[in-house]
């Protein structure tokens, strides 16, 4: 069954080659709320024979999306963007439901989604080659054309957005998809699927396989008829990936996690910059690549800053996603047992909990916005990713250091800086060691912009033009127009 014609509570099945239909074998997983931790739907999970269906699918259904005039894709697409915006508060209360998050983030987050398919769509009629003068004797140019197969692996933050965004430049350039949702969220993107179609996709087109890690999302990118991978998620589960991918070569574009550092100096405003900072730590409860996880902050602001932080968190107000309060629970048992111990981590290796660090006494996962100091660099609370609404504090003597301190964890993937000098900010801006730099904000709020990380933060960018790298590829065309070729061959 679909998601339109059925109430929440209806079973969902996989959505392959414009149809519903149930996994295989008949199995089905269980979706549920996090405020509640009650069960929400039965979700159709996927089997390796579902998959193999579903790249089945898109791969027929390819040739012909490749060859639609560049200008109709463009429409379609553009389509589907107005109707993500009309169902807007639909999907938002779908995924806030299924997700945790509170409604109005939700709402964000589907206008953020219909943004991508919008900005996209008109793309998709501009996506030139170029020419290269060789000399008189040949014409030589460039033609960028779609991989084929686009597998797209998403995560539990962001499911609805992070569909958008993958699956957007992956249409206009011509590709068909094969998604598949994270476990704990597969809602949202059911719906968005159902909406594609809608808008005039083809079946096969898009095709949305929900189910697993393993054996659904292992199953998808070993696929030897997948042609490139998006993955967004853990460092682990990337690297698993990617160690698939290599058998058949395919080319793997992976965003992956974050311990991204808010430098402030002294000269910065002090209560902006902790508005920024409080914003991107506790956001989606903190379950965001780019969150401002570590505050790298100058000795001689570090109390009236901190005192600031601390006086916001103990501001938020908790509850379920559609009672639409400052933040919603986490998205799942697991992710609330690992945000505790992390918190219970930081307090053995020695750090000052100056707020938080507790899990109201209510049902659902929530965890109270949470604040370390005297955190030092090398504690494991500033060098792994938590993923949860726990900040962690360390503090220098000078620039020298808050470079050195910002660019000391393996990660890569957004950085800022908060200070009122023109040329440090510069300075900074230059040497933060991430594929995005902030300077007095926090988070891209476009998408427009490209995205993505340095080091072990990821490959490859998503957003902005330069997502459709990672959906076209290069193919150079050499004309000869010389009369008499072959003509100096031995023996000619
Ligand atoms: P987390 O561990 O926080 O749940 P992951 O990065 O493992 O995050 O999950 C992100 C996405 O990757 C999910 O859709 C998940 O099902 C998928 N996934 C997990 N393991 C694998 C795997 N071995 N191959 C492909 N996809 C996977
Ligand atoms: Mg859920």
């Amino acid at each position: 069954m679909g998601v339109s014609d059925a109430n929440v509570e209806a079973p969902y099945d996989l959505y392959i080659g414009g149809k519903w239909t149930a996994a295989a074998d008949g199995g089905r997983f269980e979706t549920e709320n996090p405020a509640t931790e009650e069960p929400i739907a039965e979700v159709a999970e996927a089997t390796a024979d579902d998959v193999e269906r579903a790249v089945g699918a898109a791969r027929e259904a390819f040739p012909a999306w490749r060859d639609t005039a560049p200008d109709e894709r463009g429409r379609i697409v553009a389509r589907i963007g107005q109707l993500v915006r009309d169902h807007r508060d639909e999907l938002a209360a779908l995924e806030s439901l299924d997700q945790g998050k509170p409604v109005s983030q939700a709402k964000s987050d589907m206008e953020g989604a219909a943004r991508y398919f919008e900005y996209y769509a008109g793309a998709a009629d501009k996506l030139e080659g170029r020419s290269v003068p060789v000399g008189p004797d040949q014409v030589d140019f460039t033609l960028r054309e779609p991989y084929g197969v686009s597998a797209q692996i998403t995560p539990w933050n962001f499911p609805g957005n992070l569909f958008a965004r993958g699956v957007a430049p992956a249409l206009v350039a011509g590709n068909a998809a094969v998604v598949k949702p994270a476990e704990q969220t597969p809602l949202s993107s059911l719906r968005l699927a159902e909406l594609c179609a809608q808008a005039g996709v083809p079946d096969g087109v898009v095709n949305v396989v929900t189910g697993f890690g393993d054996p659904a999302g292992a199953a998808l990118v070993s696929h030897p008829d997948v042609d490139t991978i998006t993955f967004t998620g853990s460092v682990p589960t990337g690297q698993a990936i990617m160690k698939q991918a290599a058998e058949n070569v395919t080319p793997v574009t992976l965003e992956l996690g974050g311990k991204n550092p808010a430098v402030v100096f002294p000269d910065a405003d002090l209560d902006e910059a902790a508005d920024w900072i409080a914003k991107a730590i506790f956001t989606n409860a903190g379950q965001v690549c780019s969150a401002a996880d570590r505050v790298v902050v100058h000795e001689s602001v570090r109390d009236p800053l901190v005192e600031r932080l601390v006086e916001r968190a103990e501001r938020y107000e908790l509850g379920p996603g559609r009672e639409d309060l400052d933040m919603g629970p986490l998205a799942s048992a697991d992710q609330f047992e690992k945000v505790r111990s992390y918190v219970a981590l930081g307090r053995e290796e020695g750090a000052t909990l100056a707020t938080g660090g507790t899990a109201p006494d209510r049902e659902g996962y929530f965890v109270e916005p949470t604040v370390f100091t005297d955190v030092e660099s090398d504690m494991r609370i500033a060098q792994e990713e938590i993923f949860g609404p726990v900040l962690t504090v360390l503090s220098v003597a000078d620039e020298t250091e808050a470079l050195a301190v910002a660019n000391d964890v393996e990660f890569g993937l957004v950085a800022g800086v908060f200070t009122a000098d023109v040329r440090r900010a510069h300075r900074f801006a230059r040497r933060l060691e991430a594929g995005n730099v902030y300077v007095n904000k926090w988070f891209g709020d476009t998408n427009q912009t490209p995205f993505g990380g340095y080091k072990k933060s990821g490959i490859g960018r998503e957003k902005g033009l330069e997502a459709l790298d990672s959906y076209l590829q290069t193919k150079n065309v050499a004309v000869n127009l010389a009369e008499g070729s072959g003509t100096d061959l031995p023996g000619a």
